[in-house]
């Protein structure tokens, strides 16, 4: 029908394209409205980009809104953030009362329009207390939760709690991120979008070009960590595996490359952090990209011979994907979404330390044939489990079935 789906039958096959017109066709015209708290720089921006125009492709009537905050309120969420991964901390009650009124405040100019629509889906904490200002909804509300939120500091997460347990639903990741809440809980676990320039193909020419802005020999070994200058991602473990690793394999070069986020105020502290660890290594490359490198990111995920995302928490971990879609296996910390996409010795390695990192990489490129095996492999998992196409037919089948009630039985033409 589309040019658009047309495109997505080419690669996730004419079948899945048929399946997801019949999910949406008793939900055609209906409005659904994704709320997040940034438009460029993390997951989620990477995911509703695509996620959005596609539910329109399909008839539904499908929007994007993101709310707005200042630094308190973003300093507040990105703690809020942390706890619930985990780290324990107390948010001053000062911060959680400001963290209310900018919601109330982004409630003032959206509640017409959520109020009216059928779907409401709202990603993580931000904008979760909408809700509590929006009383007169008509539709579904969802939240969704990308975040590890498998051990969250108790009292964060009873803060939160008060505002998620009025949702028709939630969404987690993974079944162990679940949480006791009075209403349904689904797991759907995110996705790639291969069609766009962050997961294309690139022609050569474009990737000698890349190799030659960054300086980067092509003849020499080269490993990458592509991600958020972010605690929990880790940087600093990845240069101390690098420097153990160069012992087996003296030219190794290491890029660390990514950006910020405009709701992450901590991107500063850990780049400096970087900056120190790398300092005197002139085959360390530490690469800050504006918001929209996706081009070059897809490029260094695949020039490098190997990819590492040695988080020590990762609600998901898109990078993890979109290097095993490029036929990269990847090293990746033992934590939350990365032991869903990483099978030790069939697409890649978990690992929980620098030294079980450093021994991993010199595995790999010890056994080039296994590893262009696992290469194979990888992209054949993600297609069969981490392409759009499948959350999209998730997110239908939710919709649908949170519009037919308690029925047990849904039928569809
Ligand atoms: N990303 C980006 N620029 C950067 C760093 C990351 O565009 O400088 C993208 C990355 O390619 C991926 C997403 O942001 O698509 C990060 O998602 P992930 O689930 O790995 O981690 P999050 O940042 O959401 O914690």
């Amino acid at each position: 029908m589309t040019n658009m789906l047309d495109a997505y039958a080419a690669i996730a096959g004419a079948d899945v394209i048929r399946h997801l017109r019949q999910l949406a066709e008793p939900l055609q015209g209906k409005t659904v409205v994704h709320v997040n708290s940034t438009r460029q720089g993390g997951g989620v921006a990477e995911i509703l980009e695509k996620l959005v125009p596609l539910t329109r492709d399909l008839g539904l009537n499908a929007h994007w809104e993101v709310i707005t905050g200042d630094s308190d309120f973003f300093q507040c969420t990105k703690s809020m953030h942390n706890a619930l991964q985990g780290n324990r901390l107390t948010i001053p009650g000062t911060l959680l009362d400001h963290y209310q009124d900018v919601n109330a405040q982004n409630a003032q100019q959206l509640c017409p329009m959520l109020e009216e629509a059928d779907f409401v889906i709202i990603h993580d904490p931000q904008p979760a207390a909408l809700l509590k200002y929006c009383a007169n909804r008509k539709g579904k509300w969802i939240w969704r939760c990308h975040i590890d939120a498998s051990r969250p500091h108790r009292g964060t997460w009873r803060f939160l709690e008060r505002f998620v347990r009025d949702y028709d639903a939630s969404i987690f990741s993974l079944p162990q991120f679940a949480q006791a809440l009075p209403h349904p809980e689904y797991i759907i676990s995110p996705s790639i979008d291969p069609l766009s320039d962050k997961n294309i193909d690139l022609p050569l020419a474009e990737l000698d070009a890349v190799r030659a802005r960054f300086d980067i020999d092509p003849d020499l070994p080269l490993i990458a960590q592509i991600s958020r200058f972010d605690h929990f991602k880790d940087p600093v473990g990845v240069i101390e595996a690098y420097k153990l690793a160069r012992r087996f394999i003296p030219k190794l070069q290491l890029i660390l490359a990514g950006g910020g986020a405009t709701d992450d105020p901590e991107a500063e502290a850990v780049l400096s952090d970087v900056y120190a660890a790398a300092e005197n290594e002139p085959n360390i490359k530490v690469l800050v990209l504006p918001p929209d490198a996706h081009r070059t990111i897809n490029a260094l995920q695949r020039i490098t011979d190997i990819v590492i995302q040695k988080s020590t928490k990762e609600g998901f971990g898109l990078t993890v994907t979109e290097a095993m879609w490029k036929g990269k296996p990847v090293i990746g910390g033992d934590t939350g979404g990365i032991r869903l996409q990483v099978v030790n010795f069939h697409t890649g390695f978990l690992v929980n330390t620098p030294e079980g990192a450093a021994l991993r990489i010199r595995y790999l490129f010890n056994q080039p044939k296994k590893t262009q095996e696992m290469g194979v492999t990888v992209k054949n998992f993600v297609r069969e489990n981490f392409l759009l196409t499948r959350q999209l037919r998730e997110h239908l089948t939710l919709m649908y079935a949170l519009q037919n009630g308690a029925t047990n039985r849904i039928e569809l033409g």
